[in-house]
């Protein structure tokens, strides 16, 4: 432990561990609880701070409340040649994902291309853990989410769309596979939060105050206010493509129909999720692997050192990472308290 700044040395596994623990303790089933645990210490140790152990209280807070079932049971449906279908049960999404995952890599290396929809879910976490897999076995994935009614489309006056993260991820022929992930508004919410916890103020842009006027105080845009989409229009666009593919595909919820109110502490939004998987092999030969490889050589000599995926591919198999001994004692504080 470094005693001045407050810090604790722990390892991965500790640290997988203890947030078993916690999932468990709180009505997770063993699945879920190993899935979750694994999910919010990667993103921790890859810096994804937004969505790491900073996450963990909403989990608790949700499955207190009732709102998300942890130990739901997915039901895996094939609709057709290359559409592969979950209901998660009010469960969590990555627990779906895991469920129907076999039958969707099947699918897509029969089709060349399959989709995966998945209604009823929950999804509190980064997504670039969800699609950087399919990269690393040589497939192209591109994942949508959509949250909780939290941003106003351009032209509109109500926060009708979530945060609505996009991920991609590619496989480069021996490198780092070519992954990004982000929320289509100016910032994510949990980020909000956390320039709230911290006391500070937020770039000019980013929300809007309960009357809609502009602000950069992060507690007015979380308490009746709301963020904007990323870039005006264009992330506006792309925003609804995103209800409309997630909600409209799966049967699930739009962002704003999202109603946690009976539920006080609900933290996790109760939508769903698409993956579509592309094999590249079908464009071989001289295909997929070696254009991009030929486009990485070009970006390089553009002199782009780094592309998106290639900072966490260098950090993999860490095995440590520092984290803060007020938010250690809170996570043991959760781990021994049931539900
Ligand atoms: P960021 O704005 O931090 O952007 C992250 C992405 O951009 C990463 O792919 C990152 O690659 C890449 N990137 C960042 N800076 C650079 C740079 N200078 N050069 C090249 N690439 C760069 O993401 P957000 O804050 O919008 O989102 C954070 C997380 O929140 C995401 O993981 C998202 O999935 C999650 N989220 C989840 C929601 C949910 O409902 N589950 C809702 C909203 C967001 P790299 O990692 O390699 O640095």
């Amino acid at each position: 432990m470094n005693l001045q700044s407050g810090t604790v040395d722990v390892s991965l596994e500790a640290l997988e561990g203890l947030l078993t623990r916690i999932f468990e303790s709180h009505g997770c089933s063993s699945t879920t609880a190993a899935i979750l645990a694994a999910n919010c210490a990667s993103a921790e140790a890859a810096g994804s701070f937004s969505h790491g152990v900073f996450r963990v209280d909403g989990y608790v807070s949700s499955l207190r409340s009732g709102w998300v079932d942890g130990a739901a049971v997915p039901e895996v449906h094939l609709k057709a040649a290359g559409h592969v279908f979950v209901d998660a049960k009010n469960g969590f999404a990555q627990v779906a994902l895991h469920a129907a995952r076999a039958l969707f890599v099947q699918r897509i290396r029969e089709s060349g291309i399959a989709l995966l929809s998945i209604r009823g879910s929950h999804h509190l976490a980064a997504l670039w853990p969800d699609v950087t897999p399919f990269a690393q076995e040589g497939l192209i994935a591109i994942s949508m989410v959509n949250s909780f009614g939290c941003s106003i489309p351009v032209g509109a006056k109500k926060p009708l769309l979530g945060t609505n993260p996009f991920a991609f991820a590619a496989p480069i022929r021996g490198e780092a596979p070519l992954v990004f992930d982000f929320a289509t508004t100016s910032m994510a919410n949990g980020d909000v939060q956390l320039a709230a916890r911290e006391g500070r103020t937020l770039p000019p842009g980013m929300g809007v105050d309960s009357n809609g006027e502009a602000t950069t105080d992060p507690n007015k845009i979380l308490n009746g206010g709301a963020l904007v989409p990323f870039g005006g229009h264009k992330g506006s666009a792309i925003s609804l493509m995103i209800e409309l593919l997630v909600a409209g595909l799966t049967g699930g919820k739009f962002s704003s129909e999202v109603d946690w109110s009976a539920h006080p502490g609900a933290q996790t939004p109760h939508t769903g999720q698409i993956i579509i998987g592309i094999d590249p092999a079908i464009s071989e030969p001289d295909g997929f692997s070696d254009r991009s490889s030929q486009f990485i050589v070009m970006l390089r000599e553009a002199g782009m050192q780094s592309y998106p995926g290639m900072r966490r591919w260098r950090i993999q198999g860490k095995t440590h990472i520092s984290i803060s001994s007020a938010v250690l004692e809170r996570l043991t504080d959760h781990a021994m308290k049931a539900k």
